[in-house]
């Protein structure tokens, strides 16, 4: 029996896989792409689990991150003309011009990228990891409050949105503190599969645990929630790291 589990570990929410089977004690490992799995004795229960995690917490943060750490990386930029760049779901063409005015703007699929020197590296590359940075901000939010709002008529409350490069993860969330952390690498999947996100993090504000009221709520928020999970599992996950 496998189970998909969550814990608080110093106010960060980590999800983690239950398995139940013929054993004497607790194990718990680190997999290669840093996911924590939990193995037990049929009896046991579900505190003593997470007594066992807790109590091995440091070990199992490093661990993660060091699996994370030695997994394949996005090859290095360069910034050319030509070269693509994944932006909401689809990749976007870069053209470089030179221009005494510095500046970044999309038009359908390109990027076009004005720097005053076309050799310039690391002025390339700021303009527009600043470019992104921003879209990010503003789509995020854009798409945060749209879903809040439904969110809210279910469940009256002041929602917080928070965002950062994440490694592991594309949401987490902070039961008490009602807010919802993005992963800012979420900028490359469409908007559908952010909402995806965006709506099962809100969803454990109701419901903790990825139980049968957890899935319930989010399939009425997110009928098609498996299939978009599915496609930003297989289709993202390299872009994550
Ligand atoms: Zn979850």
């Amino acid at each position: 029996m496998n189970e998909s589990r969550k814990i608080e570990i110093d106010g960060e929410i980590l999800e983690y896989s239950l398995i139940r089977r013929k054993m004497k004690t607790i194990r718990l490992r680190i997999t290669g792409d840093g996911k924590l799995v939990a193995s037990c004795p049929i009896r046991t229960s579900a505190g003593e689990v997470e007594k066992a995690i807790l109590k091995n917490g440091e070990w199992i943060k490093s661990a993660i991150s060091r699996a994370v750490a030695q997994m394949p990386k996005t090859s290095e930029r360069e910034y050319y003309t030509g070269e693509k760049f994944l932006f909401l779901g689809r990749e976007r063409t870069l053209l470089v011009a030179q221009n005494f005015k510095e500046g970044v703007e999309l038009k359908e699929d390109y990027i076009f990228l004005d720097v005053r020197s076309l050799d310039d590296y690391y002025r390339k590359k700021k303009l527009l990891d600043r470019w992104y940075e921003k879209q990010t901000e503003l789509i995020f939010r854009q798409r945060f409050y749209a879903q809040v709002e439904r969110f809210r008529a279910l469940f009256p409350n002041e929602y917080t949105l928070k965002i950062r490069s994440m490694t592991a993860r594309w949401g987490s969330c902070m039961v008490n503190r009602n807010t919802v952390t993005l992963n800012s690498k979420l900028i490359y999947a469409d908007e559908s599969l952010i909402d995806y996100v965006i709506l099962h993090e809100l969803s454990h504000f109701k419901f903790k645990n990825h139980d049968r009221d957890f899935y319930a709520l989010l399939s009425y928020l997110c009928p098609d929630w498996k299939a978009r999970k599915k496609l930003l599992g297989n289709k993202y996950i390299y872009y994550v790291r």
